[in-house]
């Protein structure tokens, strides 16, 4: 049966993988794919999840299905981190969350349930946007827009042609919005800017939908949440989807969350009840391992001050490495002004430069990036800024 197939293509960010690993060249620089990594490039378990995890082991009795909202505790702990302690719309029972495999698991849950309560609605994503958007709500059978978000000229958001296409979204229609550190293009909304989106919102009709894969990246916990929090005084109804990938470490435990604010706790209850027969229907229940890592962090105050240290130290570490570049870029000559990397936030930027320039750093320099300029920061360090900077100057000129 499977011979009718057609084989598809690698997905371009693993194949820049494994194309960095087979290369000798021992100035190479691996900028492709999204992970944090360290000053010696590696992407280590954080020590509060090291110590939560031996907590956990002798504590753990049994390795009993938890059911397909995971674990109640967790779900509780990363409310309160998204929305922040005590929100009048927690309090009211009007969010619930589910534990899900990863970030990945909670767009897709969102999704499939978008679906069901809307079969005709449309999900409106940044221009750019991170590519898996598209799949992991596109396979649920929802349609897909894009909004402009980011000016390649300016290397800002264009906020004006951004707001000019979202007036004339309305009801039953969705809005992706990057929570923090927008991936793939690093710019992201002022407060005044996530203002207007909540008014626009709440006139309109149509529901925002948050994507928070990074917070704790960009400024701090609080102040990535800032635009959540906001809608979610602002507007009736919205959807979270958080990872715990990137800011507790967790990559392959797969641990994320879906928050959804209902405009009730009777809509709630509805809600609940169809996204668990639709996880029963796809995983049955979440893995546990990581979320329940997750619950002993945020449970401990103790772990709790080792992890908001380790993250605090990823987020400084990624800030000044954005200033180092910029600088050395500067020092060095560079041809145009680059300043635009300091004043962008979280894991990536789009150096942009175009794909002749990109592919000159891949094969002439074994410096790995992906066609459209996009670079994860954390793989930057003291030991190759300089290299990364003069191939940058070189490749510029060319
Ligand atoms: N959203 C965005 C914007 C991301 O960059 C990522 C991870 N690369 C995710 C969601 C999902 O992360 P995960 O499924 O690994 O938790």
């Amino acid at each position: 049966m499977f011979e009718g197939l057609t084989a598809l293509p690698a997905d371009p960010i693993l194949g820049l993988s494994a194309a960095y690993q087979a290369d000798t060249n021992p100035k190479k620089i691996d900028l492709g794919v999204g992970v944090y990594k360290d000053e010696q490039g590696n992407t280590p378990v954080l020590k509060a999840v090291k110590q939560a995890e031996v907590e956990y082991h002798n504590r753990e009795t049994s390795k009993v299905y938890i059911g397909p909202p995971g674990s109640a505790a967790a779900n509780e702990l990363l409310q309160a981190l998204i929305f922040g302690a005590d929100h009048a719309a927690v309090s009211a029972g009007r969010v619930r969350t589910i534990q899900t495999p990863g970030g990945c698991g909670s767009l897709r849950n969102a999704a499939e349930l978008i679906k069901k309560a809307n079969p005709s609605a449309t999900v409106w994503v940044s221009d750019p946007t991170w590519a898996n958007h598209i799949p992991l709500l596109g396979n649920a059978g929802l349609a897909i827009k894009t909004y402009p978000y980011y000016d390649h000229a300016t290397k800002r958001v264009n906020f004006s042609a951004m707001m000019d296409t979202l007036k004339d979204v309305t009801k039953g229609d969705l809005v992706l919005l990057h929570g923090c550190c927008h991936n793939p293009c690093g710019a992201d909304l002022s407060q005044d800017q996530w203002q207007a989106i909540a008014e626009l919102a709440l006139q309109n009709g149509f529901t925002p939908f948050i994507d928070m894969a990074y917070q704790g990246f960009g400024e701090g916990l609080d102040q990535d949440a800032y635009g959540i929090r906001l809608l979610a005084d602002t507007v009736p109804e919205m959807i979270v989807s958080s990872s715990c990938s990137k800011n507790f470490g967790l990559y392959r435990e797969r641990a994320g969350a879906l928050s959804i604010m209902y405009a009730s706790s009777a809509d709630a209850d509805k809600g609940q009840s169809n996204l668990f027969s639709l996880v029963r229907g796809m995983y049955s229940m979440p893995p546990n391992h990581g979320s329940a890592i997750v619950e002993t962090i945020l449970g401990s105050p103790n772990l709790t001050a080792t992890w908001h240290k380790e993250l605090a130290e990823m987020r400084e570490r990624i800030k000044s490495l954005r200033a180092l570049l910029n600088q050395k870029l500067q020092e060095k000559g560079a041809e145009g002004d680059f300043s635009f990397i300091e004043r962008q936030s979280g894991m990536f930027s789009f150096l942009g430069i175009n794909k002749e320039q990109v592919h000159s750093l891949v094969h002439d320099y074994s410096i790995y990036l992906v066609d459209s300029s996009r670079i994860n920061i954390a793989g930057i360090s003291l030991a190759n800024v300089d290299y990364l900077a003069e191939s940058i100057v070189a490749v510029l000129k060319k």
